[in-house]
């Protein structure tokens, strides 16, 4: 039988043609600065709107084992690890009001998990939960972070709607000062940062977008009052409202169908479709994924590792849409494998790519009624130029009397803001609410941002050595110059499109590396040469991806639209053999790391 959505011969080069023309109607040479940080007269943007009152405590002046920056899944999973090695003061230091991470912040109606729950929820063979959902909502995300660290005792000794404002190594001490925005300066042996990847959000910097008199917010701090309603929808507030929605991309895709169900009227303002793949989304039973045996989870989450990483396997547990296409997600993740005929391997692949595309337009002119709509809902890139999607509700939606779809490709974005509203290809819409769903800032965060400076041995500044001898570790966790930090989730190691286990992965490396070096009394810092020898491996099979990036359409994977810098900033093999490494290395001496003889 043949594949109806199969390119013909001559496709592939029409298509390359269609792609470079879509992409230079989106480029634009302002590039990431044409979007604006939740700074000064838009700092409200980022306020916490699901803390309750965070009352005054007495500054801590005491001392702690290991100081954990951030209480998402990294800064979580890294306090369980510690304590399965039995670390005793454990204090996660969390922004925000409690736990979670992008989970806490991020409740938007219709808000899921897109990679399976069984894979994606970590530590469900320790806590024995076993998720309801295929694809879980955000809730129930959230209240499984809350569990592993009621699990794990965390609560006692956190402190929550507390920033860390700066680290400093005190060398008579051997400890960090951990200094924070609410007084703190108590001392930690050993600092874990767990400050994530898409932590800061950002607005388009629309002309006049400080002049609109309607409300808006962004989707990550998702104003409820204003709205009635839950996550699950009802959102009672927008009734008789015209509301305006801008950007389609994951979080566009999840928040639309439930505005669409009670807004009065919804505006989606659109400059780049995404890919919407089919997401048959069900409950599932314990029984559904073997989760009387045990070991189950892990077992799944390796089995979703090894085939999204290219990976041989005897069985696709998991089957879905992303294992389905785990050969198109080649030029996201590095550890595909190295073919001898690469120029044979790159035209197959590309036929593979555009029929998946094909399949994927179909899917949207088979669904929107409209045919204008739908062929403005057609995505025109590779498949891995941007985050692939996932919903059986959202382009249905734009058959809905009350949804209009506004194309603003032509404009890079929307034209201006008035106080009334927005204007695109000189039409005003008019609204009474615009939302934000336009993303967040890539590589800001943490120790990146430049607002939590660091300090190491001789006060030498993490930012400044950044700057002046480039990005160094031994496996992305440690550098040379500051000791007894250890960065989770950042670049030099490998990463997947299931991040939490890799953030589990790290923990669990994070934690061996405490646990040694206490029973060692030792310090923990890799010798230049160790930094040396990681950069010699990361550099040796470097995939070159560039020029795929280059010639994507613009987004965040591609510095909107700069392309992808390459070179060392991750192991090559990707994550099954990165893990795999990190495994064999704990089992030998940890000596390019541990440096005996810790003052005390
Ligand atoms: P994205 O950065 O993916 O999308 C931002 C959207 O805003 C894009 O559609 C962008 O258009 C649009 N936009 C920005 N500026 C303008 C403008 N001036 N005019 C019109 N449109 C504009 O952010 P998301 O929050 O959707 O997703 C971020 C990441 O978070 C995802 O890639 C994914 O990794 C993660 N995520 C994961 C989910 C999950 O279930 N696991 C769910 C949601 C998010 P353009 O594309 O043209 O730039």
């Amino acid at each position: 039988m043949t594949n109806p959505e199969a390119p013909s011969p001559e496709e592939p080069a029409e298509l390359r043609r269609r792609y470079r023309e879509e992409r230079e109607r989106r480029v634009r040479p302002d590039g990431a600065r044409q979007y604006l940080a939740p700074h000064a007269e838009f700092g409200y943007y980022a306020d916490d709107p699901y803390a309750s009152a965070t009352g005054e405590r007495e500054p801590l002046r005491d001392r702690v084992d290991v100081a954990v920056v951030g209480g998402g899944f990294g800064g979580i999973l890294a306090g369980a690890r510690l304590r399965q090695q039995g670390v005793g003061r454990v204090r996660v230091l969390e922004k925000g009001g409690g736990f979670g991470g992008t989970w806490y912040w991020n409740r938007y109606p219709g808000i899921h998990c897109d990679i399976e729950s069984h894979v994606y929820l970590p530590l469900l063979d320790e806590t024995g939960y076993v998720p309801e959902w295929k694809y879980s909502p955000g809730e129930e995300i959230r209240r499984h972070a809350v569990r592993i660290a009621e699990k794990f005792d965390l609560f006692a000794d956190a402190l929550f709607s507390t920033s860390v404002t700066s680290l400093t190594w005190g060398e008579t001490s051997q400890a960090w000062i951990v200094r924070t925005d609410r007084g703190d300066e108590f001392r930690a042996t050993y600092v874990i940062t767990a400050t994530g990847t898409l932590t800061e959000l950002k607005l388009p910097g629309i002309p006049g977008i400080e002049r609109f008199k309607g409300h808006t917010f962004h989707t990550s701090r998702w104003d409820y009052a204003y709205t009635g309603g839950t996550p699950d929808g009802g959102l009672t507030g927008l009734a008789g409202k015209r509301v305006g929605v801008v950007g389609t991309g994951a979080t566009g895709v999840q928040v639309v169908p439930k505005l669409a169900e009670d807004a009065g009227h919804l505006y989606v303002f659109q400059r780049t479709p995404s890919s919407v793949d089919v997401r048959a989304n069900r409950r599932t039973t314990a029984r559904d994924v073997g989760a009387d045996r045990e070991g189950w989870a892990r077992e799944r989450r390796d089995n979703f590792l090894r085939i999204v990483s290219g990976e041989p396997v005897e069985e696709d547990l998991v089957a879905d849409r992303w294992t389905a296409s785990a050969g198109l997600l080649e030029k996201l993740l590095p550890s595909f494998r190295r073919p001898e005929d690469r120029r044979a391997f790159e035209s197959a692949y590309e036929v593979a790519d555009a029929a998946k595309m094909n399949e994927i337009r179909a899917r949207v002119e088979r669904i929107v009624a409209d045919a204008d709509t739908a062929e403005k809902l057609k995505p025109w890139y590779r498949y891995a130029c941007k985050r692939p999607t996932f919903s059986d509700t959202y382009l249905q939606a734009f058959n809905r009397d009350n949804v209009t779809l506004v194309d603003t490709a032509d404009t890079h974005g929307i034209e201006r803001m008035t106080e009334r509203g927005v204007v695109v290809d000189g039409t005003e819409y008019e609204l009474d609410c615009l939302i934000f769903a336009t993303g967040f800032s890539v590589g800001v965060s943490g120790v990146h941002s430049g607002k939590l400076p660091v300090h190491g041995r001789d006060g030498v500044e993490l930012l400044q050595a950044l700057r002046q001898r480039g990005p160094r570790s031994l496996h992305g966790f440690t550098r040379n110059g500051f000791p007894n930090l250890i960065q989770l989730g950042a670049g030099q190691s490998a990463s997947s499109v299931n991040f939490t286990h890799v953030l589990d992965e790290h923990a669990v490396h994070a934690a061996a590396l405490v646990a040694a070096a206490e029973a060692r009394d030792a310090v923990i810092e890799p010798s230049r040469e160790a930094e040396d020898a990681w950069l010699a491996v990361m550099a040796e099979d470097a995939p070159d991806h560039e020029w795929f990036h280059a010639e994507c359409t613009p987004g965040y994977y591609n510095g909107e639209g700069r392309g992808r810098p390459n070179g060392p900033h991750a192991y090559p093999h990707g994550a099954v053999a990165f893990h795999d490494l990190l495994e064999r290395w704990r089992e030998g001496s940890m000596d390019d790391v541990l440096k005996a003889g810790r003052a005390s």
